[in-house]
């Protein structure tokens, strides 16, 4: 058997237990089980032969006599009641009485015991015993519970200190870019940090201002903090790391003495880097909520936090990433310019930067040829990239459950089951059969949009997901000053089309709608109760610039109307963007195809299969009208340059004599 480890709590706890036996046992002999009595009955009783041993204490100036067993009783009463050793004690008048006393006793053989002398030393331990042990007791205490704090760091002094994490050069940690698949946007965004770490002179020589912060957002296993790793590989920088639930502790003060000494550390090795996982931890915006109480300790660790940032010059070269996937939770001094004030939007991956993450994390294992990463990132959507890691070590791990030589697809399928069964609840991942109901919803929006006149032009649709939001479908937005019924209406048929293009082609409806409709009847009710836009409240608006929802202006009776009303709106819309998908189910068909293919289609894709676009947008309108007066502009220059040179030329002609 493996003996405990031997650690400095062992000796605490041994010293604590010793110390508490020699409290009680002593206690036994001093305390409790004593008697204080006269100097002439204490004569007595040595006379009557009760002594066992006696201590004369020239100190105290008193005489102290054990009393032998069988006597017991006749000093205390009940014998067992006086517990072990019981004594008398006794002040003497005087040390040379005492001697006197005692030497005539043994003589007189009514004492056989010993004599001992004993100087103050009752005074030294009662000292100990009543002062001294409790302090050290509770000293003992304060040192384990400030361990147990200090998490076996080093000690009582080590609470204040930060639990940064150091990366420096040479180790074990470099992560460059390529071990980062997909994800290009972010990386092009944290280029230019690299940049600037490696040659910060080039920027500040110009005037320019180093950014002092970037906060990378994204949902969980995306590889924020893989980016953040790959910027210190890439520029050869120390990489602190530390999560923000590090900086709370249930000390008061503590989180705002660890960012302190963090950014100490930090500057001894600028420059350098300092990435902070979860910064929601203390970034919470604060002051929310008041009467909760309790939040000061971590608004003090923000505050410290901003003071920090805001203290060391653009020139020290520290820079902060922090990561989040809520940064709308997140002060909104954090977010000011000269903190983290440049955001990097780090998504989940879509289909091809899947298959990218795949072919890093496959690298290390041994495969055979049945592997289709092709197919495998297509079994794959809403998986982060921490998600496709997990698959191909589970696969592995599998594999050699099955005692194989290489691992296999059916592993890597296998593997995909077992996470989609274990994530389900966790992320959004996506079985097929939602993908592809998924993928119907937003070709109906598509589909709609493309044959409604005023709706907004369609640039991309994706089943992705991001955020709340299942899939989506980016538009154009007309920047309309004035709106007609007929665009309102529009609207609200394209919103309709996802549920109604789920109910028509899946046979079920399901909850991915809650946006669309809550957009669709906020704007039905509008065009009923402040547009006057319906046949039964023609040209009445109930609109007030305060909206209160105790006081409506209207009766119970209008109420109803425009419940109706409303109702009505939408069930006409509802049944035109059935029928609108129904005349186009073929084409609807191959968008939703395309979409379950390729997880991001683009206006040129739909317009392959449904042909141009019959109206063109207000957006394209402008657009043509600014390039047909660029042109203009432009060919107006042109004569002008004409002119120009012309009239040189005739000058130049008019001072050169004809030959
Ligand atoms: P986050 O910080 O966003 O929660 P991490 O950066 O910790 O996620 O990612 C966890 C792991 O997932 C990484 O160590 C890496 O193995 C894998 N991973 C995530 N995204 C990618 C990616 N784009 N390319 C390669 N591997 C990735
Ligand atoms: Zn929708």
């Amino acid at each position: 058997m493996k003996m405990p480890k031997f650690n400095l709590n062992w000796t605490y706890m041994i010293v604590i237990l010793l110390l508490a036996y020699m409290f009680y046992t002593n206690s036994g002999n001093s305390n409790s089980f004593q008697k204080e009595v006269s100097y002439s009955e204490f004569q007595e009783y040595v006379q009557k032969g009760y002594a066992r041993n006696i201590v004369v204490n020239k100190g105290d100036g008193n005489v102290r006599m054990y009393i032998q067993k069988p006597y017991v009783g006749e000093i205390f009463g009940k014998a067992a009641e006086a517990g072990r050793d019981p004594s008398v004690v006794a002040e003497f008048p005087d040390v040379s009485d005492v001697n006197q006393f005692l030497a005539a006793e043994k003589e007189a053989k009514h004492f056989t015991g010993k004599i001992q002398y004993d100087a103050n030393s009752n005074f030294l331990g009662s000292l100990f015993l009543n002062i001294l042990f409790p302090v050290l007791l509770i000293l003992g205490f304060w040192m384990l519970i400030f361990r147990r704090a200090g998490g076996g760091g080093g000690g009582i002094f080590s609470v204040g200190k930060s639990r940064a994490q150091l990366y420096e050069k040479g180790s074990k940690m470099n992560i460059t870019f390529n071990d980062v698949a997909g994800q290009d946007e972010a990386k092009q965004e944290v280029q230019e940090i690299v940049k600037f770490l490696k040659d910060p002179k080039k920027y500040t020589e110009l005037g320019g201002k180093i950014p002092k912060g970037a906060l990378l957002v994204g949902p969980p296993g995306t590889g924020k903090t893989l980016l953040a790793k790959a910027v210190a590989g890439e520029a050869g920088v120390p990489f602190f790391s530390l999560s923000g639930s590090d900086f709370v502790e249930m000390f008061v003060g503590v989180g705002a003495s660890r960012v302190r000494d963090l950014f100490r550390q930090a500057k001894e090795k600028s420059p350098c880097i300092v990435f902070i996982d979860e910064i929601d931890a203390v970034g919470r915006a604060r002051g929310k909520n008041p009467s909760m109480g309790g939040n000061d300790e971590r608004e003090s660790t923000l505050n410290q936090l901003l003071t920090e940032m805001d203290g060391f010059g653009t020139n020290s070269g520290i820079i902060v990433m922090a990561a989040t996937n809520r940064a709308d939770i997140l002060d909104k001094a954090l977010l000011r310019a000269g903190r983290f004030d440049r955001q990097i939007h780090v998504e989940l991956p879509g289909l091809p930067e899947r298959k990218q993450i795949f072919l890093v994390h496959v690298k290390p294992l041994k495969m055979d040829e049945t592997v289709n990463l092709d197919l495998l990132s297509r079994q794959t959507p809403g998986f982060s990239g921490a998600d496709i890691a997990n698959v191909c070590n589970e696969a592995a791990l599998i594999a050699a459950r099955h005692d194989k030589q290489a691992v296999g697809m059916q592993d890597f399928l296998d593997a995909i089951d077992r996470i989609i069964g274990g994530l389900e609840k966790k992320t959004k991942v996506m079985t097929q059969e939602e993908k592809r109901s998924i993928a119907i919803h937003e070709a109906g929006h598509a589909t709609i949009s493309w044959f409604c006149q005023y709706a907004d032009p369609l640039i991309k649709v994706t089943i992705v997901p991001r955020g709340q939001a299942l899939g989506a479908a980016w538009y154009l937005p007309e920047e309309r000053v004035n709106v007609t019924k007929e665009q309102m209406l529009d609207k609200i048929c394209s919103l309709l089309g996802g549920r109604a293009a789920e109910e028509l082609f899946t046979g079920h409806i399901s909850t991915g709608a809650l946006n669309d409709l809550e957009r669709a009847n906020k704007m039905a009710f509008s065009m009923v109760a402040y547009y006057g836009m319906s046949d039964n409240l023609y040209n009445i608006s109930y609109y007030t610039a305060q909206q209160d929802y105790f006081q409506k202006p209207y009766s119970d009776i209008t109420a109803k109307q425009i419940d109706e009303e409303v109702k009505a709106l939408i069930a006409q819309q509802y049944d035109r963007a059935k029928q609108l998908l129904t005349e186009h189910s073929d084409g609807h068909g191959q968008v939703a195809q395309l979409l379950i293919d390729n997880e991001v289609i683009f206006a040129e894709d739909v317009e392959q299969i449904f042909g141009k676009r019959q109206w063109t947008s207000r957006s394209d309108e402008i657009i043509a009208e600014n390039e047909r007066l660029a042109k203009e502009r432009a060919e107006a220059e042109e004569k002008e340059l004409d002119k120009k040179e012309k009239e040189q030329k005739d000058e130049i002609d008019k001072l050169i004599p004809n030959s």
